[in-house]
């Protein structure tokens, strides 16, 4: 063994012995950037400590869900508590209430919501209940969007998917792959034309109504009330994947800040506070047609986990009373100052940003679909990626994804990420240069 290896090496030795990868979650083993993922020990509040005691300043957030930071105390406490109580019951709680009511008083569209333990699994749900509702088939999303590993959403996927360079995935039938239309984001002319020939098949459309999973990309003006529009002209439903947005924009999503009211809605992440929990909701005309109500099938032995639940109950008690808009001036603040360094280095860089969600793309030109986040320099973004984890900045290892500033979040974590960003562009720019 050489004595230069570290604990997270020989934790990812073992690891690929026994795990695909070597990670539980396909991003996660680094592929994007290249080297090998730091294995995490502890986090508390924007820090990250992995096991061979390196700190940093963490961007990615569980991807999202730690909206309060990591291991904040009292939803630490809530977990507690409700672990002593018991960790299942397979029966109703009044937690599952407390949090449904929550999250419908946030969002007036979700009149009714099931509890589930994924995002992956609200998303597949919701498209079986539109399938339902509508007796049709034909499902349209856009591409770069993720929506969980279902497969019927598995195709020109973002996140993961995009980070390997695969169109789909094997194993995904193709009579199931053939029901999805996928197009590009931002691009509603597209979608006209999709709705004049096939609108009367198509069961729902399906958008990240800011796209999260190939790197921040926000709506267009005007395209998510397009959708809205050809979605009820054809008897389509409108679903939103709110799995990254939800709570994170506002506590009504983007579906508040936009003011657009979709029939059916998608959550995950920090509903449950960093513990597994995803839900899915929307009209109740729609809902009731979920069993036992109705007739659509959809069950979970651990949906609605008690644990799960007060994590998710507490973290939306604290958002309830927190300053969005200040995290978003803060986040504004903070990419203004890195894109500075950027430009300060003399490297090309095009920033988007949806309040405390960003993402630097390396690229000239805006990024506005996939294929424009396609275009963006995925190596140098490794590059940079890795210099500023030299720095003990934790950025997303993958140039398609989106940054998460939380509320623990500090002033002084600002100016960390600052210095090491002016150095980390410089050493990219210099690189360049001399190849
Ligand atoms: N939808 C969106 C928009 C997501 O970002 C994700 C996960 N990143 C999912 C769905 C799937 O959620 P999960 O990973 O909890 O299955």
């Amino acid at each position: 063994m050489s004595p230069a290896r570290t604990h997270s090496q020989a934790l990812f030795e073992a690891a690929r012995a026994l795990i695909p990868g070597g990670v539980n979650s396909p991003v996660r083993a680094f592929l994007g950037v290249g080297g090998e993922p730091r294995f995490i020990a502890r986090a508390k509040g924007a820090r990250i400590t992995d096991v061979d005691g390196y700190t940093f300043i963490d961007y990615v957030c569980s991807w999202g869900p730690l909206i309060l930071g990591h291991a904040h105390p009292r939803v630490v406490q809530a977990i507690r508590e409700a672990a002593a109580r018991g960790t299942s019951y397979g029966a109703p709680t009044a937690g599952e209430v407390e949090i449904a009511r929550r999250i419908a008083a946030a969002m007036p569209s979700v009149e009714k919501l099931r509890l589930v333990s994924s995002g992956t699994e609200a998303a597949m749900s919701a498209v079986r209940l539109a399938r339902a509702a509508t007796g049709r088939d034909v499902l349209v999303k856009f591409d770069g969007c993720y929506h969980g590993h279902a497969d019927s959403l598995l195709v020109e996927a973002g996140s993961g998917v995009a980070t390997l360079g695969i169109p789909g995935s094997p194993g995904v039938p193709e009579a199931t792959a053939r029901l999805t239309r996928s197009l590009p984001y931002n691009d509603l002319d597209s979608a006209r034309r999709l709705f004049e020939t096939e609108g009367s098949a198509i069961a729902a459309v399906v958008v990240e109504p800011v796209a999260g999973n190939m790197g921040v990309v926000p709506p267009a003006p005007g395209f998510l009330e397009g959708l809205q529009d050809l979605a009820r002209t054809s008897g389509a439903l409108l679903i939103f994947d709110e799995v990254i947005t939800g709570f994170r924009l506002g506590l009504g999503g983007a579906q508040g800040l936009f003011g657009i009211r979709p029939d059916l809605t998608i959550l995950g992440k920090i509903i449950g506070g960093g513990l597994p929990v995803g839900a899915y909701g929307g009209r109740a005309d729609l809902m009731a047609m979920i069993a036992p109500e109705g007739p659509v099938y959809q069950a979970g032995t651990l949906s609605g986990n008690p644990v799960a639940v007060a994590a998710g109950i507490e973290t939306l008690r604290i958002l309830e009373r927190s300053d969005y808009d200040l995290l978003d001036k803060r986040t504004a603040g903070l990419v203004q100052r890195l894109k500075e360094s950027a430009d300060a280095a003399g490297v090309p860089t095009s920033w988007n940003r949806v309040g405390s969600l960003f993402t630097c793309f390396f690229s000239e030109r805006p990024v506005t679909d996939y294929a424009s986040a396609k275009r963006a320099d995925a190596k140098r973004y490794a590059a940079f990626f890795h210099e500023m984890l030299k720095r003990r900045v934790y950025l997303a290892p993958s140039a398609f994804e989106a940054a998460f500033v939380s509320l623990a979040h500090e002033d002084r974590d600002f100016e960390q990420t600052v210095k090491a960003a002016r150095k980390s562009f410089q050493a990219v720019a210099g690189r360049t240069a001399k190849s």
